[in-house]
């Protein structure tokens, strides 16, 4: 059984519109960058039309996806109907491909989930995914639809029994919490930055049956993120004994993110995914949160290497081409006001940083470790 990578040509060119975090580019850079390293062949990746509405009712509501659809078709909606479904409000703009590129997203996500049911692969890494905010009839967070919620629910149209998801965005994953709490053959664990935006996923929440959240303080470094994958995610995650593991891998929370004040380098974050990878013999990588366009394209690119377990490859440097991609992405940030930085574009791996783990983690596990009797 092979891997593969999952995307849409709808990336190429899709803007959020001048002012939002997202209106850079990711998902395509980060594809070209392994075509251009010659990492991935092209029978490696699948490319996937957006999703029907009918497919997205899998989790979404009629009135809200067909709003979606005419948002996109006229860009423009009624007062009344932007307040109701939150589209072209705030961080949530009415853009060009508004319903497509979401839909795109969703569709590549279910799409995996069918391949990995039917035997046709193992692990698929679908960057484009992990969209974790978005409501059944409403957008929310830059997200305008949910595909992990649709790819968790797809996997269990298609007869997995065990759903692991795992999120290691900067941010709670809410909507995904919200819709499956309870449930205990789906197990949700996310760690993410305490007291930041949606200012969900309390440690508390532990309570519930199927949710593990490790909220983390600022300045979150790599020693404090596999210490909690070694004390809290695998041991937790063995003792479930998943048929499918479902990975949000949002980069928000690397160092050279501006949404988060975490500082992970690439380093510990693909040790993390290498880690999380093998929980079960199916696996599904999803992208997420990543707002500094150079860091993410490196580091969803090299995720395709952990997948394949070929990360030695990483301890490269950059070669040319790749550097004159990066160096081509644009960035209305402070950060690159004097170009991109070398640090960005010299060499793959950040190096992995040791630092201290500071008691407040150490308090955090052993907590976790009571509520859910590790
Ligand atoms: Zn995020």
């Amino acid at each position: 059984m092979k891997n593969f990578v999952f995307s849409s040509k709808i990336f190429k060119g899709s803007k959020y519109g001048e002012g939002h975090p997202l209106n850079i580019d990711r998902v395509w850079p980060s594809l070209e960058l392994l075509k251009i390293m010659n990492w991935v062949s092209d029978d490696e990746i699948i490319f996937n039309e957006p999703a029907s509405i009918k497919e997205l009712t899998l989790f979404h509501d009629l009135d809200y996806l067909k709003t979606l659809k005419k948002a996109e078709r006229f860009q423009f909606l009624e007062t009344e109907e932007k307040n109701k479904f939150n589209i072209g409000i705030g961080v949530n703009p009415i853009f060009t491909e508004v319903f497509s590129r979401p839909a795109a997203a969703a569709k590549s996500s279910m799409r995996a989930i069918e391949y990995l049911a039917k035997n046709k692969a193992k692990k698929i890494l679908n960057f484009s995914g992990g969209t974790h905010h978005g409501r059944k009839s409403y957008a929310s967070g830059f997200c305008f639809l949910n595909d992990c919620i649709l790819s968790i629910l797809k996997a269990k149209e298609l007869g997995f029994k065990k759903i692991l998801y795992i999120d290691i965005d900067a941010h709670h994953c809410d909507a995904v919490q919200d819709n499956f709490k309870n449930e205990n053959d789906i197990q949700i664990i996310s760690i993410h930055e305490k007291n930041k935006w949606p200012r969900t996923g309390n440690l508390e929440d532990c309570k519930i049956s199927n949710i593990v959240n490790l909220p983390v303080p600022e300045y979150f470094n790599d020693s404090e993120i596999i210490f909690l994958i070694d004390n809290i995610v695998i041991p937790y995650s063995i003792k479930f004994k998943p048929d499918i593991t479902i990975i949000q891998a949002g980069t928000d929370c690397l160092k050279d993110d501006p949404q988060s004040k975490m500082i992970l380098t690439n380093s510990s974050y693909w040790l993390s995914i290498s880690k999380l990878k093998n929980l079960s013999i199916k696996t599904l990588i999803l992208g997420g949160g990543g707002y500094n366009p150079y860091v993410t394209a490196k580091a969803w690119a090299g995720n395709w290497l952990v997948l394949n377990s070929n990360e030695d490859a990483l301890q490269k440097n950059l070669n040319y081409e790749c550097r004159e991609l990066l160096s081509s992405l644009k960035w209305n940030n402070s950060r690159v006001r004097n170009g991109v930085p070398h640090k960005w574009l010299d060499k793959w791996s950040d190096g992995f940083k040791k630092q201290h783990v500071r008691t407040e983690i150490i308090e955090l596990v052993n907590e976790v470790k009571k509520i859910k009797n590790l």
